[in-house]
């Protein structure tokens, strides 16, 4: 990872590290731009780790006529499967029919619509489901007898954003963590950007300037650059829970709710059920967004329409909260703002033309964002030579996704016979996370006490310390909720123990041999 000189001048300086600011850096570095990223916290410490996690055209968006945005979301399904094989896998869902809500007709109509509108190679075909025999039919209330399968993909959406930022780092971009811009203003040709890090200061220049705060957006446009932007962005607040497994397939569940919404039940990290999300306007700080009570009652009631076994609050073992930032086209209710994005960019200042250029990002969603970063070249291609060069990132693999969809059990025998001490199900675990990538974790390692100190679960000392070299970790909540899903399984004392060691790693050698 590279560190430029200071007197040195980016191409491009972006604001912003969940997963549209990640897949710009990365677009940009590999078409040869010189890039810096800052991100306040973590990566994908907001919105990109608060998602359903789902690599979907969306079929609810169907009936907005979002058309564009489907087929575009339906084409990026199995490009980005193909590009991350390891952190992304297909997945079916199953939608239970029943009178009242929408008719059959329309179901099959949008479904028809949702197999052929988008590129689908690969992926299997809808299929209309007799819930009386299928195995996906014996959880749910008698009276559910006909469904619909269909196929999207699931994907780890905090993962996903970090291998866009290694991916932009092994291609020479500046990737910073931690790392807060302060203020931005233009200078002549290119932009004067302050940022603050563990307390300290610093100016750097950049010829173009992203803004990518998802949340944050419009903040960023008042307060850091302090521009008038006629867009807006609508916060809409959506909340997940998960609960302990409630049934055994390897499906999911899609279900209309009598308020016109939908939710989805999927099977979560081997043992659980995540069960999400809602849908309302959001006023508060971005980082304060909470599941409430009333939001959790909702999903447990909704869910419980259609399990036998009514799921309850009491049974919730985890609850996230996210804040889309979606442009605000003025729809009436939160459900129905667009999903779509919008890239705004703002090169001129009344009669002064070409000024150094800024390009907002509004909205979007985790399935589109490879395609909004070439988007967003294109539109400021006019402003960098190095960014007209045509898109690559199509095909180009995320680390460790260098294998093909159907060849990760080659992957974990690859992994199995290079250390046949490790157990099936940490090699599992390991590809699943890292791809190729868990052979160079691995590495050098003899035999399981060289994987070092266990920290619950089957987190080791060789995990930590890789995450903290190769991916920014910093924290116990960095490697237990956004590097993987651990949280799950370590008690507070043992993410406690975890972030203890993960701070002495980060001492100064100098201050602690002096000790
Ligand atoms: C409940 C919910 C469910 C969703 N489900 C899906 C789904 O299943 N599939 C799908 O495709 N999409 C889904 N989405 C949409 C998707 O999650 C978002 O569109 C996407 O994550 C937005 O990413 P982003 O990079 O724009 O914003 P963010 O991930 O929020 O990233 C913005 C980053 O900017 C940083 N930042 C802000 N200000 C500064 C500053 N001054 N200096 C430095 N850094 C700064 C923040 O810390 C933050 O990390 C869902 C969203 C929600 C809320």
């Amino acid at each position: 990872m590279t560190t430029r000189a200071l007197d040195s001048i980016y191409d491009l300086a972006v604001i912003g590290g969940g997963v549209n600011g990640c897949g710009i850096a990365r677009d940009a570095a590999g078409r040869g731009a010189s890039v810096v990223l800052f991100e306040q916290g973590d990566f994908a410490g907001a919105t990109s780790s608060a998602s359903t996690k789902l690599i979907h055209g969306g079929l609810r968006y169907l009936e907005h006529y979002e058309f564009r945005l489907v087929r575009e979301a339906l084409m990026e399904r199995e490009v980005l499967w193909a590009m991350a094989p390891h952190i992304i896998r297909p997945l079916r869902f199953v939608l239970p029919h029943h009178d009242g809500l929408r008719p059959a007709w329309l179901l099959r109509l949008g479904l028809f619509l949702y197999d052929h509108l988008g590129g689908r190679k690969l992926l299997p075909a809808t299929r209309t489901l007799d819930l009386t025999r299928d195995e996906t039919g014996k959880p749910l209330r008698a009276g559910y007898t006909r469904g619909f399968e269909y196929s999207d993909c699931w994907v780890e959406d905090s993962r996903l954003v970090v291998l866009n930022a290694l991916d932009a780092a092994e291609r020479g971009a500046d990737i910073r963590p931690r790392c807060r811009v302060v203020s931005a203003e233009r200078a002549g040709d290119h932009w004067r950007i302050e940022v603050e890090e563990d307390g300290a200061r610093e100016t750097i220049r950049a010829r173009v300037l992203v803004n990518a705060a998802g949340p944050w957006v419009h903040e960023v446009l008042a307060k850091v650059v302090r521009v008038n932007s006629p867009a807006n962005v609508r916060l809409v607040q959506g909340s997940h829970i998960v609960v302990k497994k409630l049934y055994d397939h390897d499906r999911a569940y899609i279900f209309q709710n009598a308020d016109g919404r939908i939710i989805f039940a999927i099977p979560y990290e081997h043992d659980f059920t995540l069960i999400g999300t809602t849908d309302r306007d959001y006023k508060g700080a971005p980082h304060a967004v909470k599941a409430s009570e009333e939001e959790i009652a909702y999903l447990c009631a909704a869910a419980s329409e259609y399990f036998k076994a009514p799921v309850t609050p009491e049974q919730v073992v985890w609850t996230y909260s996210g804040v889309r930032p979606l442009y605000d086209d003025g729809a009436s209710k939160a459900q129905e703002a667009t999903r779509d994005y919008v890239l705004e960019l703002e090169d001129r200042e009344g009669d002064r033309a070409n000024l150094p250029p800024l390009l907002s990002v509004f909205g979007g969603k985790i399935t589109t964002y490879r395609r909004l970063a070439e988007h967003a070249m294109e539109k400021l291609a006019p402003h960098l030579a190095t960014l007209a060069k045509p898109g690559w990132t199509r095909g180009a693999p995320l680390p460790g996704g260098d294998f093909g969809v159907k060849d990760q059990p080659r992957v974990v025998a690859q992994l199995k016979r290079a250390h046949p001490w490790i157990d099936d199900a940490l090699a599992r675990r390991l590809v699943v996370a890292y791809g190729t990538r868990a052979l160079r974790l691995l590495d050098g390692l003899r035999s399981r006490a060289d994987l070092g100190r266990v920290f619950g679960a089957d987190l080791t000392e060789a995990e930590v310390r890789y995450l903290m070299r190769e991916e920014w970790a910093r924290s116990a909540d960095d490697v237990l909720w956004r590097r993987s899903k651990l949280g799950l399984r370590l008690s507070a004392g043992e993410a406690a123990a975890l972030d203890a060691f993960m701070a002495e790693a980060q001492r100064p050698v100098t201050r602690r041999a002096a000790q």
